[in-house]
């Protein structure tokens, strides 16, 4: 395990993503600041549950179609978020024991955690890494250990790069780490829109920038834009819930509209 700060600090007086992400999920790892947030959206957005619940299924059914129909073995994936089973690592390593899976994420609470994201086969890898996607470089030294270069990695960013602006370098997060990729290599990128239902989406932004997080919804067109220069998989960038549905195993959809787009590509 890598780590930036031997203590890593849980920082309870204000909301946190991974948290509020938890609380959404249904899940232990929250506390009261991250819950006030979530019910605040809640009531607002009460699909707001059911959209963290897709965004998982989303990383199920694109992790399946890439281990088993693109015969992907090594995963990079950035803002893993608490983990909930079957997490990345056990639908790969299903499909292909000796598969290599790193999990990044810079919230000390995931963090915590990092243990269950680590059993996984005898044959193949896991790790967990602790570091910020605004630093791709880093990602990328610290993955190299761990992945083969030479072999085509898939990387995730899955409702991760909603937390990242522009200004941050969402854009050039994402090319760094698509550029140091062999061909044969996939992007994996969920996200919320901002095109779907501007005014409530205006609304969440306001209560995370209350909680002081930055959400950043975006159009098709600019998350499409993350995607230049690769070639996007069928059906294209889509809502979330409309990614290869025959994939699904155990999801539990009751056809309510989900306010994030997703996509995957190929690098040539
Ligand atoms: N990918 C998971 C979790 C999404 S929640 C899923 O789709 O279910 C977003 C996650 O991104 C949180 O765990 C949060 O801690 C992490 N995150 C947010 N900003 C980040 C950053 N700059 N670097 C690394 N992780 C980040």
């Amino acid at each position: 395990m890598t780590q930036t700060s031997p203590t890593p600090r849980i920082d309870t007086s204000r909301p946190h993503p991974a948290r509020v992400y938890d609380w959404f999920l249904g899940g232990k790892d929250n506390y009261p600041v991250d819950e006030a947030l979530g019910r605040q959206i809640t009531a607002m957005e009460p699909t707001a549950k059911y959209g963290a619940r897709h965004n998982r299924w989303f990383m199920q059914r694109a992790t399946r179609m890439l281990v088993a129909r693109k015969g992907v073995h090594q995963f990079l994936d950035i803002g893993t978020g608490i983990p909930t089973e079957p997490n990345l690592h056990r639908i790969a390593q299903r499909a292909a024991p000796e598969a290599r899976v790193v999990y990044v994420d810079n919230d000390s609470i995931v963090l915590a955690h990092a243990e269950a994201l680590l059993r996984g086969t005898p044959e193949g890898v896991t790790r967990y890494l602790q570091a910020d996607a605004r630093e791709p470089d880093r990602i990328l030294e610290l993955a190299r250990e761990i992945l083969d270069f030479e072999r085509p990695v898939a990387v995730s960013l899955i409702a991760l790069l909603h937390f990242v602006p522009d200004e941050q370098g969402a854009y050039d997060l994402v090319r760094t780490l698509v550029d140091a990729l062999p061909s044969g290599s996939h992007l994996v990128l969920s996200q919320l829109a901002s095109d779907y239902d501007p005014e409530r989406t205006r609304e969440a932004v306001d209560m995370y920038a209350a909680g002081g997080v930055t959400l950043v919804p975006r159009t098709r067109e600019e998350f499409t834009t993350f995607f230049s220069d690769l070639d996007l998989l069928d059906p294209g960038v889509v809502w979330l819930p409309e990614w290869h549905p025959e994939l699904a195993v155990d999801e539990e959809r009751d056809g309510t509209a989900v306010p994030l787009y997703a996509g995957v590509a190929r690098k040539p």
